[in-house]
C-alpha cells in the first residue's frame, strides 16, 4: 500500500516507518525536522521536508493519493503549549485541517491520528475509559482534542474513514526527554549523564506506560481495520515511579542516586487507561511487559551499545 507518515522522523513515527518498510509498503514521510531527526529516517522512505501546515503538503497528498495517512506530526511539548498556545494550535489544529482537506480530496482510505490521554486533563479517576469526559488541562490537550473533533466531523460530512488512537505514556528507544517525553526518557538521560533521578513526592504515583512497538502495532491494526472510531492505546496496568527506579537499578548493576522533591501541584496520583475497546475495535492488545520494554530501552541508551542513531 502507499502510505504517508507525518512526523515520520520523530520518536514514534520513525518506528512506524521502519515497520511499514519491513512489511514492503511504499512509505512517504512528511516532516519539518523541528523535533525529529534525519538520522531516524529510514533510507528507503521517500522524505518530503515539509511543514504539515503548508500548501505544498496539501498539493503533495492530492498528487500522490496515498491509500493510508498516519498523522503523527505535532507540537507535542506540553510546556511549550502553555508558553505559546497560538503556535501549538496552529500546528496541531490548522496542520490537521490542512491534511484532512487534502486526504478528503485524494480519497484516502484511512486517516489514522495519534492522539493522547492529555485530552482527559486532570480527571480524578484511576481507570479511564473512552466514555469519560475529556477536560484538557493544557493547550496541548485542547489542540489534540480539537483535532479529533475535526477528524470526526470530516467523517460525518464527507465519510473520510478514520481511527483516532489515544496513547498512554509511550516509551522506548529514540524518545527524547522533551515533548510528551515523560519520565522514562528523562530517567534514561539522567542515567546516561550520571545524574541523580528526580522523584516528585513519595514516588508511589503511577502511570500507564506503553511500549513503542505496541503503539506501532496499534497503527497497523488501525490501517487494516474496517472500523471508524476512537480508542485508547494502553496497557491497562499501572507502574509506579518507585517500580521504575527499582527496575532501572537492577539493570544498571549499581545503585542509582535519587533526589526527592515535593510533589508537583496538580499532578494526578494514579493514571491508567482501559484497552478493552482497542481489542474490540482493532483486535489489538499490547505484547510488551514493562520489565521487557524497560530493558530494551535501557540497552539502547547505554553508551556501550552500538547505536547508529542516538
Ligand atoms: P516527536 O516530537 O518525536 O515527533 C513529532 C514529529 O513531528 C517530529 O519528527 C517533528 O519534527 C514533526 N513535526 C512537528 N511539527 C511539524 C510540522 N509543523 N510539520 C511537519 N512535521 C512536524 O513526538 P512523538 O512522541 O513521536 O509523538 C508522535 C505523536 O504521538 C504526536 O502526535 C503526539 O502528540 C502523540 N503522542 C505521543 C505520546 C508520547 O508519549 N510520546 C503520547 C501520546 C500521544
Amino acid at each position: 500500500m502507499k502510505t504517508f507518515v507525518t512526523g515520520g522522523a520523530g520518536f514514534i513515527g520513525s518506528h512506524l516507518v521502519d515497520y511499514l518498510i519491513q512489511q514492503h509498503h511504499e512509505v512517504h514521510v512528511i516532516d519539518d525536522l523541528s523535533s525529529g531527526k534525519r538520522s531516524y529516517l529510514h533510507p528507503q522512505a521517500t522524505f518530503h521536508h515539509l511543514d504539515i501546515r503548508s500548501d505544498q503538503t496539501g498539493d503533495l497528498i492530492r498528487e500522490e493519493k496515498p491509500n493510508i495517512l498516519f498523522h503523527l506530526a505535532a507540537q507535542a511539548d506540553v510546556t511549550r503549549s502553555i508558553e505559546d498556545p497560538k503556535f501549538d494550535a496552529d500546528v496541531n489544529i490548522n496542520g490537521t485541517i490542512q491534511l484532512l482537506k487534502a486526504c478528503n480530496d485524494a480519497k484516502v482510505q484511512k486517516f489514522i491520528f495519534s492522539s493522547t490521554s492529555a485530552v482527559y486533563g486532570n480527571l480524578q479517576k484511576t481507570f479511564i475509559t473512552e466514555s469519560d469526559p475529556a477536560t484538557p488541562f493544557s493547550y496541548y490537550g485542547i489542540s489534540k482534542l480539537s483535532a479529533e473533533s475535526y477528524i470526526q466531523l470530516f467523517h460525518q460530512l464527507y465519510q473520510l474513514p478514520f481511527i483516532i488512537l489515544r496513547y498512554g505514556n509511550v516509551y522506548g528507544p529514540r524518545q527524547t526527554a522533551k515533548g510528551e517525553g515523560g519520565v522514562i526518557a528523562v530517567f534514561m538521560e539522567k542515567i546516561r549523564n550520571e545524574q541523580p533521578l528526580m522523584i516528585h513526592g513519595d514516588g508511589e504515583q503511577s502511570r500507564d506506560f506503553v511500549y513503542v512497538d505496541d503503539v506501532v502495532q496499534a497503527n497497523i491494526a488501525a490501517m487494516t481495520s474496517e472500523q471508524n472510531g476512537m480508542v485508547q492505546i494502553s496497557t491497562g496496568k499501572r507502574t509506579s515511579i518507585n517500580q521504575l527506579v527499582a527496575s532501572l537499578s537492577s539493570l544498571h548493576n549499581k545503585p542509582l542516586d535519587t533526589v526527592h522533591k515535593a510533589g508537583r501541584k496538580g499532578d494526578i496520583k494514579h493514571s491508567c487507561l482501559a484497552n478493552q475497546k482497542a481489542y474490540d475495535l482493532l483486535n489489538w492488545k499490547p505484547n510488551t511487559e514493562i520489565a521487557q520494554g524497560i530493558q530494551y530501552t535501557y540497552s539502547y541508551y547505554q553508551p556501550i551499545t552500538e547505536n547508529t542513531d542516538n
